[in-house]
């Protein structure tokens, strides 16, 4: 159905800011009035991206969220300034039960399920999910989803 998708992430956004002291939630949001989509899903899409930001995320920091239309498409970014992924785990992320291994991993739990779910959804509703990491510095995770449907 259509939706309104500021209305929704701003949903999403209050929710999760509740659930961290630590880290500061910033919108940047261009106007995208409705879109056609599973609202509920790509809700869970987008919580699934910020609650990584935030688990992966061990100081005090700021994730920023985006929302651009780009061509025939709206695309909404997360960004944080976490632990980053290596240049060469990077695609694997969205593999069934992924998760980046390495001496920090056991203080992140997880199933390594959140982006492959994310990234199922995301193609059946005609989008597309990738992400941009540096190691050590941080990750943006971006889907993108047709506006005219
Ligand atoms: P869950 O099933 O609870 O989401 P998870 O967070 O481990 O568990 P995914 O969300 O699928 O699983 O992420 C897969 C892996 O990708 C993570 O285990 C982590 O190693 C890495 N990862 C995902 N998002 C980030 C991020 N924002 N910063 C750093 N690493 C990340
Ligand atoms: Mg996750």
């Amino acid at each position: 159905a259509h939706f309104n998708f500021l209305d929704m992430l701003n949903f999403v956004i209050e929710d999760l800011q509740r659930t961290t002291e630590r880290h500061t939630l910033i919108q940047n949001f261009e106007n995208i009035g409705s879109v056609f989509a599973d609202q509920e899903r790509i809700g869970q899409v987008l919580t699934n991206l910020i609650s990584n930001a935030i688990k992966y995320s061990p100081g005090a920091t700021e994730i920023n969220i985006s929302c651009s239309v780009q061509g025939d498409e709206v695309v909404v970014c997360v960004e944080d300034h976490g632990i980053g992924i290596p240049e060469d785990k990077l695609n694997r992320v969205f593999e069934q039960f992924y998760r980046v291994s390495g001496n920090m991993q056991h203080t992140f739990p997880g199933l390594g399920l959140g982006l492959y779910i994310s990234s199922e959804i995301i193609k059946r509703e005609g989008g597309r999910l990738w992400a941009n990491s540096v190691e050590g510095k941080g990750s943006t995770f971006c889907f993108s989803l047709p506006l005219s449907r």
